[in-house]
This record gives C-alpha cells, structure tokens and sequence, in this order.
C-alpha cells in the first residue's frame, strides 16, 4: 500500500506565514504540469510494487488547476499505477476558487475528499494572513462544495493568531460545528524561516505569538472536540466517524509514498527522496529524463527517531509490538527505559501493549517526544 503525493506550485498570492515552496506567479503552469506527467512514468519504480492507496493534489494551491490540468495527471497516475478501487483522492482548494465549473471538474477527475484552506471566518485574521478570500467566500465553498456532492470534507483552521480572540477562536468552531464538517485540521501558528511573518517581527512590526494564546485556543479545541463528537486522532487532526485522513495517516504509520512535482518528497521505508525546490531546474530534468532530487539513506537512529515521532503523535500512540518487530532490541530496551521515567508522571498512558500522551502530554508532545529521540 502506497500514496502519491502531488505538488502543485502557484497561489494566487503569499500567505505571510507560509514556507511551503510555491509562487506568486502562473509561468510556467503548463510545462509543470506536463513535467509532472512525465515524472509519473520516470519515478513509478519508487512505489510501483504497491497499490496505490491515496493520491494528494497538495501545494501550493492546486485548486488553480484546470480541469485539463488535473485530468492529464489522473490520467497519467491511473495509466501507471495499480489504484485502489476505494482509493482516497483529495485535493486542497482555496474557498476562492472553488465555483461549480471547479467543482464538475475535481468531480469528473475522480476527486472524492476536498480539503478547504479555510483558515478562520474572521475577515480580520483572514486579511492579517493575506489571503486571498473573505470569510463569506468561505462559508460560500462550503455550501458549495457539499451540494456538489462532496461529502468528505476537511477544513483547515490556524489557532494563536496575535490578532485572535477567544471569541473569534471559539466563532470559528462554532461555524465548523453548524456545517458539521466531519474533519479538521488545526494549526497552531508557526514564525517560519523567509516569511512576511519572520521579517515583519525581526523588523518590530509585529509581535511573535504569544505561547500564552495557543495553550488557551488549544485547550478550547479539544473541550470543543469532546463536547461535539469529533475524535482527536493526531495532535493537529480531528474527525467524526473515524474518518481519518487516509493519505496523512499512512504517511505516519511509515507507508511509502511517491512525491510529484518541485520540493516534492518521496519516501520508501528505507531512503527519503526530495525534488529540487526551482521551477525552472525542475522541468529541465524531468525533460531530460534526470530528474532533480537529493536522497537521504536513513541511518537505524532516524528511523527510529521518525517512528517516535509520528506514533506518539496520533491516539495509537507507540506499539510495543511493532517497535520490537520494526527495531534492533537496544533501541526497543532505549525506548522502554525512557518510558519509565514517566511510570509516575500523568504525561502518557501505558495499557494494551501501546504507550500514548495522555490528554495532559498532549499540550507538551513536542517535550516528551524530543524526550524519546535517540542522538545521532
Ligand atoms: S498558505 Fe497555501 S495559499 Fe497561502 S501561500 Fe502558502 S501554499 Fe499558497
């Protein structure tokens, strides 16, 4: 089992918190598309073994695709790869693209979950993002999007913005409640390196969000997720009916995956791949038939690291078995003589063979989890 990862690099504009690699710019849509295409056939050896289980149209902001666009690239993913019947196919939409020909389109290429990029309702923290679309917009997409039939819905939201109110915070959840979206993903925000964000503060412009802020907004999410139903399944994902996001949990359960596209990554369990991060570098190899990436052999330590990391994360937490089955016993005697030092402390539960933060080691993950990592 294996998922396709594809990354679409445009927006419309820069969001000021964003690192991902994108552009503020169309040059060159068309010939990155048709390199993505090509790159399908070029990189399948990666996963082709595998059933392919999910497929991700990430960016960037791939809503931006035309229906040709996103019909070229399924076509040359169905024509390569052996997909799952019930295979999940999601696509990120900004609310300000999505119209009904949007729609037809992600519905006639075989999309069958959308992922809206949200954010908040608030028009305030929306403009003090710089994005591109209204609260109205978004509301708007929603109502759209499931009238078009697309029931398997997520959206994105980011907490402990410094313009952010317990109000607003609590509005926000609120809205998600009245639309009963089955899944969400909550941010909280991050200064990243070359952001608006990271230059505004260094300049003094703004201040860095205050810690303060995103424990108390943190807290109003989970008392918000227990009280409605939704299942806190990963630190920053939540869902109703064990609709859990396909694609993200087979990343954290250490499946392979092929990554599409510029700054794309790839993983199959024993290296990680990374695509060049430049546009024009980028379709230059794919044409001639060398594409651009860098490879990194995990050494045991990583692996081991990665497994930690993303386990402790979601609710199943780290299971004893599979550590002992996946790693050489002093790694497993490593983990299991950390894991005492918390017999005591109400930070993780230990019951049925699996160790998981317990809803207090929840808001210290990063703590505990650095906690575990053996050093290279
Ligand atoms: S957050 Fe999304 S829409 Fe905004 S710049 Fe980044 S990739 Fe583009």
């Amino acid at each position: 089992m294996a998922g396709i990862y594809i990354h679409i690099p445009f927006c419309k504009r820069k969001c000021h918190y964003c690192n991902f690699y994108s552009l503020a710019s169309s040059r060159y849509f068309d010939e990155v598309i048709d390199a993505i295409t090509d790159e399908v056939n070029l990189r399948k050896s990666l996963v082709s073994k595998e059933t392919i289980e999910s497929i991700y149209f990430g960016g960037g902001t791939p809503s931006l695709m035309k229906a040709h666009h996103l019909q070229k690239i399924m076509d040359a993913v169905f024509t390569h790869f052996s997909v799952a019947d019930h295979a999940e196919i999601t696509l990120e939409a900004n609310p300000d693209d999505i119209s009904q020909e949007q729609l037809h389109s992600f519905k006639k290429n075989g999309i069958n979950r959308l992922s809206i990029g949200v954010q908040t309702f608030n028009n305030s923290e929306l403009q003090y993002l710089n994005r591109t679309h209204d609260a109205e917009k978004a509301l708007k997409s929603i109502d759209m999007s499931r009238k078009a039939g697309f029931e398997n819905l997520t959206i994105d939201l980011i907490y402990g913005l410094p313009n952010s109110t317990p109000e607003t915070w609590n509005k926000n959840l609120e809205i998600t409640r009245n639309f009963d979206i089955p899944h969400i993903s909550c941010y909280a925000l991050t200064v990243e390196q070359n952001t608006a964000f990271e230059y505004f503060i260094r300049k003094g412009k703004m201040k860095p969000p205050a810690e303060e802020l995103f424990l108390d907004q943190f807290e109003a999410l989970i008392d918000f997720a227990n009280t409605h139903g939704y299942e806190h399944y990963e630190i920053s994902n939540f869902c109703k009916d064990k609709r859990y996001a396909q694609h993200n949990t087979a990343y954290w359960f250490g499946k392979p995956y092929l990554g599409l596209g510029p700054s794309a990554h790839s993983y199959n369990r024993t290296s990680r791949t990374w695509n060049i991060a430049h546009l024009k570098k980028y379709i230059e190899g794919i044409k001639s038939e060398s594409p651009d990436f860098e490879r990194e052999i995990l050494t045991e330590n990583q692996r081991f690291n990665e497994f930690i990391m993303t386990h402790l994360r979601t609710k199943w937490g780290v299971g004893f078995s599979e550590l002992e089955s996946g790693f050489n016993k002093s790694q497993a005697n490593y983990f299991f003589s950390k894991l005492k030092k918390y017999r005591n402390s109400d930070l993780l539960v230990v019951s049925d063979g699996r160790a998981c933060l317990s809803p207090k080691g929840i808001f210290i993950s990063d703590r505990i989890i650095a906690d575990f990592f053996v050093e290279e």
